[in-house]
């Protein structure tokens, strides 16, 4: 059967979703790129194989997301991770040693934090959180022993803004590598290797897989030999998905751009509405003319995103009855899904960050997030203004 390959870098990016890294299967012809159940292949004589040895190393689900994943970002390579946590940790794994210093938004992921301080500052990697929204944060807090700039863009669960080609601009200049976690962006909106990062990570249980039904992580980048490195970690430590977690990522990947449309239409029409309640007192959401991102959010991504946070007036309480009484909205962690869910950072996601710290960078006790979904705003805004009354 022949196998018509498409020019990826041709097509633009909803074809790209639906086709990048996928041909018909060669000996049947589906048209869906098989789960392939297998953990080893048969080898004709040792070492003399199609490409493909043992799972860990390769496998063809895994690798048909892996093109898919990369042509997204308009990246080169692609990495597919059992989570975006073990992502984030063959990247550290992988790139940095004992007495390395690293550069992070204070605003970022609570797992991220977790890891972070948790995990690698056992092995003696030092970690510096600034606002890396505001000019000159980043500057202030680098070090000769500086490898690694952290970014999230928007941020979690402030959604803070930073200007990334300044930011990974600067990181590249002084030798280091930069990496934002665009998750909450999607490469829809943003493509930060454009923008000069050097690796992007995922967390595809969020928009890419986009249904809530399973977790996974990926890095693209455009390098070559920081591609070979990670390969080679990726292999060593092991965090892989398995074929049937990577098919159901590809299945996600077909209507990304199509449910990250309408997920932001809908979060307008919120935020806008959000914004003239008086039981709002701030919120944070970059589409809105008066945040302090949004001139930056503008220029670098195509729309603002469908994540909207939020204080409350009154007390501590009055947010917790708020974010209970909701009936469309799931009170549960996580985002990106097709379904719409609210919860409470401070004890939720956020969890693992101390008091102190989330109070410093602006996550008040309070605060509320919305992931807006792609159901009918109109039923979404009846849900809210029936949990504002009670
Ligand atoms: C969920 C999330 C992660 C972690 O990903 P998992 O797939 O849950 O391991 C990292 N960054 C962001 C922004 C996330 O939302």
């Amino acid at each position: 059967m022949p196998r018509r390959t498409r020019p990826a870098t041709a097509d633009r990016f909803a074809t790209l979703a639906i086709h990048a890294g996928q041909a018909p299967d060669p000996t049947t012809g589906a048209i869906m790129t098989p789960i392939y159940a297998t953990s080893t292949y048969v080898q004709e004589k040792p070492g003399v194989h199609k490409g493909y040895d043992y799972s860990r190393t390769n496998n063809p689900t895994r690798a048909a997301l892996e093109s898919n994943l990369a042509a997204l970002e308009g990246a080169r390579y692609g990495l597919a991770f059992s989570s975006g946590c073990g992502a984030a940790d063959t990247l550290l794994g992988g790139l940095l040693k004992t007495g390395d210093h690293v550069v992070s938004g204070s605003d970022v992921y609570g797992g991220t934090y977790r890891l972070f301080t948790r995990v690698f500052r056992k092995f003696g990697v030092d970690f510096t959180f600034v606002d890396t929204s505001v000019p000159g944060a980043i500057e202030g807090a680098w070090r000769p022993a500086t490898r690694l700039l952290w970014l999230e863009s928007p941020s979690n669960p402030l959604l803070k803004i930073t200007d990334l080609r300044a930011a990974c601009g600067f990181a590249r200049k002084h030798g280091a590598v930069s990496v934002v976690d665009n998750t909450f962006a999607t490469p829809v909106l943003q493509q930060p290797l454009s923008l000069g990062a050097s690796v992007v990570l995922h967390s595809t249980t969020k928009y890419l897989g986009g249904h809530s039904d399973t977790v996974g992580g990926a890095l693209l980048m455009n390098d070559r030999a920081l591609w070979k490195e990670l390969k080679y970690f990726q292999n060593a430590i092991g965090a892989i998905p398995g074929p049937f977690d990577s098919w159901l990522v590809l299945r996600g990947t077909k209507t990304v751009h199509v449910r990250v449309e309408r997920a932001c239409e809908n979060a307008r029409r919120i935020a806008a509405w959000l914004s003239r309640r008086p039981e709002v007192t701030r919120i944070h959401y970059p589409g809105l003319r008066s945040d302090a991102g949004h001139a930056v959010a503008k220029k670098q991504m195509k729309d603002f995103g469908a994540m909207i946070s939020f204080d409350m007036r009154g007390t501590l309480a009055r947010s917790v009855r708020f974010i209970s009484s909701t009936r469309l909205f799931a009170l549960a962690e996580s985002l990106g899904g097709v379904e719409s869910l609210i919860e409470h950072p401070a004890s939720m996601t956020h969890g693992s960050i101390p008091r102190e710290e989330r109070l410093k960078s602006g996550l008040t006790d309070g605060l509320v997030r919305l992931s807006v979904g792609i159901e009918d705003v109109r039923d979404l805004v009846a849900d809210l203004e029936q949990a504002l009354k009670r």
